[in-house]
């Protein structure tokens, strides 16, 4: 194969942004390289293209042997070693799988950013990218895009199904205001999740980045189920990757490397190739090129947990809605001051199935965390998955957050107004809820059943027996409490900073400003390793944002 300008690897969210960009120079040559399979558009496979969640336990769609270990020092009630671990493979990457949440975090978030050695990327700096990714359907002004290709919109409260009204009225009752558009009013209250997609489909980053217009382009070569093992070096210069196609290793040679193989990957190949701790890859038998000891380090999660009820028939979420994200209270724990730092969704239909439909939650999520964990190579060997560790609620200030918002959901559902509408509240069990998240024949049969066994309140309540929960009882016993968020704590999707980005002075920064590695020639990261600290929102949008951004100075020659 030629010699490319831009060798990108993973067609991820990131990926996908900056193979569409760079290409839109005829000048630019592209090589897109992805492990997994790639999705022609228009023919995605029908759970990807749902509007609902339902693809993330689809084969193929995510990496099958990762696995993650959630927090050692967590007392718990479940198995917290080895649990998989989803990370987006294929084009389009985490953006086929993910629930389409669409936050961008807070302006704090970025000007953190900057003040962190981040120079460039204060928010006033990355709103216009934020613009560019977006085309809000709801809302204009200098808050917002309207001509980008991720269409944003929201569910106007009037619609909300009946458990997210009822979650509704009970912050309101509690002073929290109504707010129409989270992605501009940064203050607490209560408002539409904002989601990213249309009503009847998802778009995803290769949907919308790689049309069929990009992929005519002459100078874009889409390279999928080929697996990049490392980084190819001459002293400390990229000059290539090595690549595995069909299982015959390749060398696709690049004026430029840029890395966009995700907060997990992306250091993995780095170690590979002998950029990272040095005394890490020196113990696998890896010849140490730059000794950079942030490599793999500082990965940040948010945390979150779920409390779940059995709704009324008149309660559940209508066929219509075909989506996951209706109200969403955000409003701060008080820890370590003001500012969002935690937000409460309710979901009103969990699944896809006939059980889903009758089952809502609440799901709590704090969005400011603090503990940091690791990725960290098990061998040299490119075909064995890295190690991750989490130490979810290793620093005291997460759990503190995470006791917060537990207190106040269970406020809520002590509320009249909630159990007006229900009150058997439960844990629900995540290995049942995962077993059956694959939309097959097998599960839907199986939710069929369960649900017509929970239609019976005296079977209902003996199969919930063990994970019942009383909300007022919790509430007065604060050490219950605690035991129960250390017990139930769990990691989202929203990994990041293990390649983060920070001044030359900064022994744990990976890459500068321009997401160049640090003592490296002609290689960079773009995607959500870089972020110096994880921002408040899910991080789909701000990863396109980082991607938008670095293409465009990319192109200006930064
Ligand atoms: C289950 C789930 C739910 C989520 N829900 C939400 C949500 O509701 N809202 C939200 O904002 N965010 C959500 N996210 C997070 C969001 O999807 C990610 O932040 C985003 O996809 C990260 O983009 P990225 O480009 O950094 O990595 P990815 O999108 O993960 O892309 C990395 C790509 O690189 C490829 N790759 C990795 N290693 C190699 C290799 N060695 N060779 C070749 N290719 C390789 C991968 O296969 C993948 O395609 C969710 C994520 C998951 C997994």
């Amino acid at each position: 194969m030629s010699r490319f300008n831009y060798v990108i690897v993973g067609a991820g969210a990131a990926g996908c942004v900056l193979a569409n960009r760079l290409t839109a120079d005829p000048a630019i040559t592209v090589l897109l390289v992805e492990a997994g399979a790639d999705h022609a558009p228009g023919r995605e496979h029908s759970s990807i293209r749902d509007p609902y969640p339902v693809s993330l336990a689809h084969p193929g769609l995510s990496w099958p042997q990762l696995t993650a270990e959630v927090g050692a020092e967590l007392e718990t009630d479940e198995p917290r070693l080895s649990r998989h671990y989803l990370q987006g493979l294929g084009v389009g990457g985490g953006s086929n799988i993910q629930g389409m949440v669409a936050l961008r975090g807070l302006p704090q978030d970025y000007d953190e950013w900057r003040d962190l050695g981040a120079t460039g990327w204060g928010w006033d700096e990355v709103l216009p990218y934020f613009r560019r990714v977006e085309s809000d359907l709801d809302f204009d002004g200098p808050l917002h895009g309207r001509a980008g290709l991720i269409p944003i919109r929201r569910i106007h409260p009037a619609d909300w199904a009946p458990f997210a009204k009822a979650f509704a009225n009970c912050a309101l009752a509690r002073d929290y205001p109504l707010l129409q558009d989270l992605n501009a009013d940064f203050r607490q209250g209560i408002g539409p999740m904002p989601m990213a997609n249309l009503p009847d489909r998802r778009v995803s980053a290769s949907m919308a980045y790689l049309n069929e217009a990009v992929r005519v382009r002459q100078n874009l070569t889409i390279l999928a189920n080929t697996h990049v093992d490392r980084i190819e070096m001459q002293g400390r210069r990229a000059v290539a990757v090595t690549a595995r196609i069909s299982g015959r290793p390749e060398s696709l040679a690049g004026d430029e490397i840029v890395l966009s193989a995700g907060a997990i990957h992306s250091p993995a190949i780095l170690m590979r190739s002998g950029i990272g701790p040095g005394q890490h890859l020196q113990q696998l038998g890896i010849e140490v090129v730059c000794d950079l000891s942030g490599v793999g380090q500082h990965l940040m999660n948010h945390v979150g947990m779920s409390i779940a009820t059995y709704l009324p028939r008149h309660a559940v979420q209508p066929r219509t809605q075909r989506g996951l994200g209706q109200s969403y209270l955000q409003f701060s724990s008080g820890v370590e001051g003001a500012g969002i730092d935690v937000r409460l969704a309710a979901i009103n239909r969990t699944a896809w199935h006939s059980l889903g439909r009758r089952i809502a939650a609440l799901l709590i999520e704090v969005h400011k965390t603090h503990s940091r964990g690791e990725v960290r190579l098990r061998a040299a060997d490119a075909t064995i998955a890295p190690e991750v560790r989490f130490n979810l609620l290793a620093d005291e200030r997460d759990l503190a957050r995470l006791v917060a918002v537990l207190q106040l959901c269970l406020e809520i559902l002590s509320d009249e107004r909630m159990n007006q509408l229900t009150d058997e509240f439960f844990l629900p069990n995540a290995a049942l809820v995962q077993s059956m998240w694959r939309r097959n024949l097998w599960n839907r049969i199986r939710a069929y059943g369960i649900e017509l066994a929970f239609r019976a309140r005296p079977i209902r309540r003996r199969l919930l027996a063990q994970s019942k929960l009383d909300p007022r009882a919790l509430l007065l016993d604060a050490e219950a409490l605690r035991t129960l968020a250390m017990r139930r704590a769990s990691p989202p999707h929203h990994v990041s900073s293990t390649c983060r980005m920070g001044r030359g002075s900064d022994r744990g920064a990976v890459v500068d400003p321009a997401c160049r590695v640090l003592g490296i020639e002609n290689l960079r990261v773009v995607d959500a390793s870089i972020m110096p600290t994880l921002v408040r929102a899910n991080t789909h949008i701000p990863v396109l944002m980082i991607a938008e951004k670095m293409a465009d100075q990319i192109s200006h020659g930064v």
